[in-house]
């Protein structure tokens, strides 16, 4: 069985035939998955120093010189890393003194800090299979961005205390801005709010459950809800990027509503994460530095929004980015700013990134062409084999070899 890398439910149940290095058969993977298997013939970056292709030593050696000589390098990206290459980049960090980020810094960072922190009770997917029967997405589109959450884990599946399934013993919500596929699968329990709503729609729930008439249109539809999440044995909010971004800075709304919710019932929170192993990096630098991002080790280990990716764009001298694509996905100012620093990107795939980096180190695609391990986004740590050989280094080892030069 081979594991998937192309979301973090990282599904561990993939049966794929190979021949030579072309994937002929897969079996279980799903049309995600099947693009990130895909990409292994597409689009493969090319190891280049300022423009020119040269051998893996003086790409190392360059890279090598050029953290060495910055004076406030920024190292980001992390979250497509196996938990091997992300202990190796913390520990680049801490010699280079640098400032290190992943992606949560722009996305879930705020719910997955509480979570890590334990501020806000968790499960895992397989508690979910087995007893989790009343559910609720929230700002996500699990149908669209992991697509086989709703299938293996959390809505379809019989579970251990919920044989009859979604039919009888489940309900789910799903609460967002727009009509997605997975509100179409929902559509009895679509709670449509308008952009930046949620922290509205999370007084009204709130209201309801202090006994007040809430202010919202549906009266009756709302409160009806809330009976239900009452009633749940065991419940599970699964916040997604809509609800991270809307509530960015005020995650105590969301907290306030588990809180209470947990006064008579049980409910947990699982981050929809994107990327296949943003958690393990936030794992592993709170293990290490009791922050789940945004660090810098300067002078020893400080932390806070100016070490963001964000921030620290504006003010390094050096970014090493590694298995991410900032330029693309940073807004326009921010990424503009990055694009006029010295850069030294490790990534398997071309990307704007790449283009723009006078470093570029071609990478194994993880759990295709390279091993290790992940923590998939309810925490639960996944091991995987690579199923092929590969040209390409993995992660780890480029920055073992970058570790050893400097
Ligand atoms: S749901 Fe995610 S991990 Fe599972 S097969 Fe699809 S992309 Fe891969």
């Amino acid at each position: 069985m081979a594991v998937c890398t192309g979301c973090s439910l990282l599904c561990d149940d993939i049966e794929v035939t190979i021949d030579g290095r072309r994937i002929t058969k897969t079996k279980n993977l799903c049309r995600k998955g099947f693009g990130r298997y895909r990409s292994l013939a597409s689009d493969r970056s090319v190891r280049r120093v300022d423009g020119k292709q040269v051998g893996i030593d003086e790409a190392i050696s360059r890279a090598a010189e050029m953290l060495r000589d910055a004076k406030r390098p920024l190292l980001f990206g992390w979250s497509c890393s196996t938990l091997e290459a992300q202990r190796k980049g913390i520990e680049l960090a801490r010699r280079t003194k640098a400032i290190i980020d992943d992606t949560s810094s722009i996305c879930q960072g705020e719910i997955m800090d509480m979570v890590i922190r334990e501020e806000i009770p968790s499960c895992t997917l397989d508690d979910v299979r087995n007893y989790g029967d009343t559910l609720i997405f929230w700002g996500c589109d699990p149908s669209s961005s992991h697509p086989r959450h709703m299938s293996r884990f959390s809505y379809f599946p019989r579970g251990e205390k919920l044989q009859r399934g979604h039919e009888e013993d489940r309900t789910a919500f799903l609460i967002d801005i727009r009509a997605s596929p997975t509100a179409k699968i929902l559509s009895g329990n679509f709670v449509q709010i308008p952009p930046g709503g949620d922290a509205d729609l999370i007084d009204a729930m709130l209201a309801v459950l202090d006994g007040k008439i809430p202010r919202v249109r549906d009266k009756k539809a709302m409160i009806s809800m809330m009976n239900t999440l009452k009633k749940a044995d065991m419940g599970v909010v699964f916040p997604g990027l809509g609800l991270a971004y809307s509530l960015k800075g005020r995650m105590d709304r969301l907290k306030m509503l588990v809180d209470r919710l947990n006064e008579t019932t049980k409910y947990n929170v699982i981050p929809m994460v994107g990327h296949y192993n943003m958690r393990g990096f936030n794992q592993l630098l709170f293990n290490e530095t009791g922050f789940i991002n945004r660090v810098s080790f300067a002078d020893g280990v400080d932390h806070g929004p100016m070490y963001s990716v964000v921030e620290a764009s504006k003010s390094c001298d050096l970014a090493l980015v590694v298995g991410s694509d900032p330029i693309s996905s940073l807004p326009a100012g921010i990424a503009r700013a990055l694009a006029g620093v010295p850069m030294i990107t490790l990534d398997p795939h071309r990307t704007l990134t790449t283009e723009l980096s006078r470093v570029v180190i071609p990478t194994a695609l993880s759990g295709i062409e390279a091993g290790g391990s992940a923590l998939r986004m309810d925490g639960v740590r996944i091991e995987f084999d690579p199923i092929m050989k590969s040209e390409y280094p993995s992660d780890e080892e480029v920055l073992s070899m970058i570790l050893e030069e400097i």
